[in-house]
């Protein structure tokens, strides 16, 4: 027996359309990169996305097309995305912090057919588009008073070329499971890998992530995704913030504590998510200027492990609750966060802290477990680290071309290529990436713990654990670490403050202080060149 609902397809459009509907006044504000904020809302957005549609297809772009955007987190933006959706296209956010080589080879491996840019990233597209043969336009998110003289013969500024359209335009009608959007994942080795969302999947990923026992937004929230659109969908917020009807800050291309601040305070943010970089330089920022979050009340962080410190000062000295999470651009990118269940909620001090550092639960749509190498899955007992799997309606089911397929298996399940235990109450922690994870004398070490041990220390800025090759235990740990300005921490200081803080056996068997630590495009710590920097590093233990 059939059930005799409705087919309502889940389009991506749909959620503007709603939000223009239902809270069309409610404003979004965006720091342009032409300097000023500049306020729109959610009926005139809309309007602007219905004018993207009309004028893409117009130019011969049509369903199925990918559609590039190199952009800050703007309005701008935002409207482009659903404009591209709008006529069944595809997005696909580049990230420009990666090498333009691999940027231009990521837009022929999905055959971008148009661009759109900010002005920041104009020089950047002069070097990467004539490496593109399928790039047909070009459209530079500004007007033709700030347009500059560019090498791009078919580039155009976006508000001539919006001109053109009247936004009389009709959505295309599309099946749900039509492709709305690519990302490529900035694989440590190997070529970049393209994820590609369905609309069904972005549509239910922002239903999953504004419940409550996720990111819990509403209505009543202001929010800004600090996250870029290009790192993994602003982490859906993009969707989920519409949706509700949040009152959206786009924070444009200053990311630095002073801006960020300046938004949080001046727009009263309530609910924010960025990596944990970011409110590196927001608590610095603080610190300096002895300013408050008084409007602030949640902060999702992920990307990378959250280290402690950072939670206990946001609760502790700016009454900010951290929600750590854990996600990945195969994932839409969410798929667990650390809010608190009943077994948890009464903790307190250092035990709620304890729990806080977990990466948190799945939501309903997420289903994981843990496994050893031959997929037997290990209790969730909160010790037994093994190979993290998840499967869903919004994780992805291949890659792009069929490249790595070999992380997926028969029954649906997605090798993550992380290393996690998760305890009674089904929150997960992450131990590490499994390509980082070190092996001594057969045992694993976890990097994210000696790190986020490293950086509750009051003079270091930031830390990086990595195995280096050892006669007798195969590996052993190196700390690398840079100190705080002015400070002159030594590695006996280090070390005594990790003694009793970990086993014996995980101590750091060095410590090396450098001015700084690489990182990737999306903010993480790169292991990769940090092993290369330290392949001939000789531990004094060896
Ligand atoms: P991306 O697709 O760029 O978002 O990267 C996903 C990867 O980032 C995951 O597979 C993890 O290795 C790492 N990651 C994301 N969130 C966390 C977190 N909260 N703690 C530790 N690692 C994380």
């Amino acid at each position: 027996m059939i059930g005799l609902m409705q087919d309502w397809p889940l389009l991506c459009h749909k959620i503007l359309d709603y939000a223009a509907i239902q809270h069309g006044g409610r404003e979004i504000v965006s720091r342009s990169v032409e300097g000023p904020i500049v306020r729109t809302t959610y009926a005139q957005a809309r309007a602007r996305a219905l004018k993207v549609a009309q004028r893409l297809e117009r130019a011969g772009f049509s369903e199925g097309d990918r559609i590039a955007t190199m952009a800050w987190n703007t309005a701008n933006h935002l409207e482009a995305w659903y404009g591209i959706n709008g006529i069944g296209a595809v997005y696909h956010t580049l990230n420009p912090r990666l090498f333009p080589e691999q940027i231009a080879w990521i837009m022929n491996h999905a055959e971008d057919k148009a661009l759109f840019v900010d002005l920041t990233f104009l020089p950047l597209a002069e070097k990467i588009v004539p490496q593109v043969p399928t790039i047909r336009q070009v459209v530079v998110f500004t007007d033709a008073a700030h347009m500059p003289q560019t090498s791009l013969a078919n580039a155009i500024a976006y508000e001539e070329w919006l001109k053109e359209a009247d936004g009389d335009f009709a959505w295309k009608t599309l099946d749900e499971n039509a492709a709305c959007g690519m990302c490529y994942t900035s694989g440590t080795t190997g070529d970049p890998k393209g994820v590609v969302y369905s609309h069904r999947s972005n549509v239910l990923h922002a239903l999953i992530a504004s419940t409550p026992n996720a990111m819990g937004i509403s209505a009543r929230d202001v929010v800004m995704p600090v996250v870029p659109m290009f790192h993994a969908n602003a982490w859906g917020l993009a969707q989920s913030a519409p949706m509700v009807g949040s009152k959206l800050v786009m924070p444009g291309g200053r990311m630095d504590g002073e801006a960020i601040w300046e938004l949080l305070d001046g727009e009263k943010v309530s609910f924010t998510a960025a990596v944990p970089t970011v409110w590196l330089m927001l608590l610095q920022y603080l610190e300096q200027t002895g300013k408050a979050l008084p409007h602030l009340k949640r902060v999702v962080i992920g990307g990378s492990a959250c280290p402690r410190a950072m939670t206990e000062k946001f609760e502790k000295n700016y009454d900010v609750e951290v929600v750590h999470a854990w996600g990945m651009t195969e994932m839409s990118p969410l798929g667990s966060l650390c809010t608190m269940k009943p077994d948890y909620a009464g903790l307190t001090g250092e035990a709620r802290l304890d729990i806080a550092q977990k990466q948190g639960f799945a939501p309903f749509g997420v289903e994981m477990k843990v496994t050893d190498d031959d997929d037997v899955e290990h209790p969730w007992d909160g010790r037994t680290f093994g190979r993290l799997k998840v499967r869903g309606p919004a994780v992805a089911r291949a890659y792009y071309g069929g490249a790595g397929a070999d992380q997926f298996d028969e029954d649906g399940w997605f090798d993550t290529g992380d290393v996690a235990h998760i305890d009674p109450h089904g929150y997960m922690q992450i131990t590490d990436r499994a390509k980082d994870v070190i092996k001594s004398g057969g045992e694993w070490i976890s990097t994210i713990d000696l790190e986020n041990l490293a950086v509750g220390h009051p003079d270091v800025a930031e830390a990086a654990a990595i195995g280096i090759a050892h006669p007798k235990w195969d590996e052993r740990p190196l700390l690398v670490v840079v100190r705080k300005e002015g400070r002159q921490t030594t590695k006996e200081e280090l070390l005594e403050f990790f003694a009793g803080k970990i086993a014996k056996w995980w101590m750091p068997d060095d410590v090396v202080f450098v001015d700084q630590i690489p990182h990737t495009a999306t903010g993480k710590i790169q292991k990769t060149t940090l092993r290369d920097q330290f392949r001939d590093y000789r531990l004094p233990t060896a």
